[in-house]
């Protein structure tokens, strides 16, 4: 398994040979990012969970693109931020099973996602 950061090195790559250091602010590619997801979103925009999971090895290649560029754009703002992934993740899901222990929570918590940590 290839690691974030050496994923991160290789998006870099790419983008310093075409000198687009320049164009990527945090405000830029926090707006891409965006855009990203809201591609992503319209594959499956308008359709019902059930659709949603019929039509899934339809547009797997589609999806698998899209989830690519949001990463892409994320691990970029990541980098700009100096954020390393690698650290910050693992850190926030373990703060993630402390806030939310094992079968601490009714279902009707999780969905609307209220708790008393909120
Ligand atoms: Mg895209």
């Amino acid at each position: 398994m290839t690691s974030i950061n050496k994923i991160t090195k290789k998006i870099i790559e790419f983008r310093d040979a075409r000198e687009w250091k320049k164009y990527h602010t945090p405000k830029n590619l926090a707006l891409s990012l965006i855009v990203e997801i809201g591609e992503l979103f319209e594959l499956i925009q308008w359709q019902s969970d059930n659709e949603i999971k019929n039509q899934i090895e339809r547009i797997k290649k589609q999806t698998e693109e899209e989830i690519s560029d949001v990463a892409i754009y994320l691990f970029l703002l990541a980098h700009e931020l100096g954020i390393d992934l690698e650290e910050t993740i693992p850190r926030k899901i373990e703060k993630n099973w402390l806030k939310y222990p094992v079968g601490s929570l009714s279902e009707d918590t999780i969905k609307w996602g209220k708790t008393e940590k909120n």
